[in-house]
């Protein structure tokens, strides 16, 4: 960690981002959890930090538009202080559907949540840390998937191809600002089971693709949230540009 041990979880209502609130709560983090618009599971999750002794606070803010990012930092650090930890989860998958479906409309919302979303926030959190810009460094993890490397065929190749997007992002930022105190990482899930598989239309998805994955089970999200902590604690203070498949064998 860096002096200040402040982390701003995007999607953390919810799913790998509220295991990883309450786990960072755990590790001496204070919190900012962002959501889209379930208040309710972001006040408590914000409640389970607080009560690990953590001062946390819920902001609601869309990756995917500009202001509402900007505000979300500023709103962070006028509340806890200099942030030292970004972690890029949030993200949305749409209908299983093959490519020959899409609409425009699909392509869009997901591309500007999982791309543009996660490089607005990565923005904001590298003009706040970086040395060049006078912060004090700090760490950045992006949630990315399996689904990188898989191609996620008759499922969401445009999710998959997102994920790609940020797998590159992850290793290029990390040259970038190496020698600027921040280090960038990801991790890729496999199937973990949360809330995500319904919005998808399959709420049954844990359990349908259990035989495909090598460990024969889906994930919890803690288990993912376990790896996230690694990259942001100083076990891995000389790691910057990996990519952390978290997919039991898959
Ligand atoms: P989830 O249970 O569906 O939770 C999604 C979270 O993201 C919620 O907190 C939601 O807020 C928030 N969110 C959605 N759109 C947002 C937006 N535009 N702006 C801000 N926040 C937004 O998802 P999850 O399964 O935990 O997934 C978290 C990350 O892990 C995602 O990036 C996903 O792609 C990745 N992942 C998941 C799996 C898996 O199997 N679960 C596998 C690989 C990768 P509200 O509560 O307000 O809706």
């Amino acid at each position: 960690m860096t002096e200040s041990n402040v982390m701003l979880i995007t999607g953390g209502s919810r799913g790998i981002g509220a295991a990883t609130a309450i786990m960072a709560a755990e590790a001496g983090f204070d919190v900012c959890v962002n959501y889209a618009s379930n208040r309710e599971a972001a006040d408590e999750v914000v409640r389970r930090c607080r009560e690990l002794g953590a001062t946390a606070m819920a902001v609601q803010a869309d990756v995917s538009n500009e202001t509402a990012v900007v505000d979300l930092f500023e709103e962070t650090e006028a509340e806890l202080g200099s942030l030292s930890c970004l972690i890029n989860n949030a993200g949305i998958v749409a209908p299983l559907q093959r490519l020959d479906e899409y609409s425009v409309e699909r392509l869009t919302e997901i591309v500007n949540v999982n791309i543009v979303g996660a490089f607005l926030c990565a923005r904001e959190a590298v003009r706040r840390m970086s040395t060049k810009h006078g912060g004090d460094g700090g760490t950045i993890v992006n949630v990315s998937s399996a689904a990188s490397y898989l191609g996620s065929p008759n499922e969401f190749i445009d999710y998959a191809a997102t994920k790609g997007a940020m797998d590159t992002m992850t290793i290029g930022l990390a040259k970038e600002v190496a020698n600027e105190g921040i280090r960038v990482n990801a991790v890729r899930p496999g199937v973990i089971d949360t809330d995500i598989h319904a919005s998808a239309g399959a709420p049954d998805r844990v359990e349908a693709l259990r035989g495909n994955i090598p460990m024969q089970r889906g994930g919890a999200a803690e288990e993912v949230a376990a790896a996230i902590l690694y990259f942001t604690s100083d076990a891995s203070s000389y790691v910057t540009g990996s990519l952390l498949n978290v997919s039991g064998g898959r």
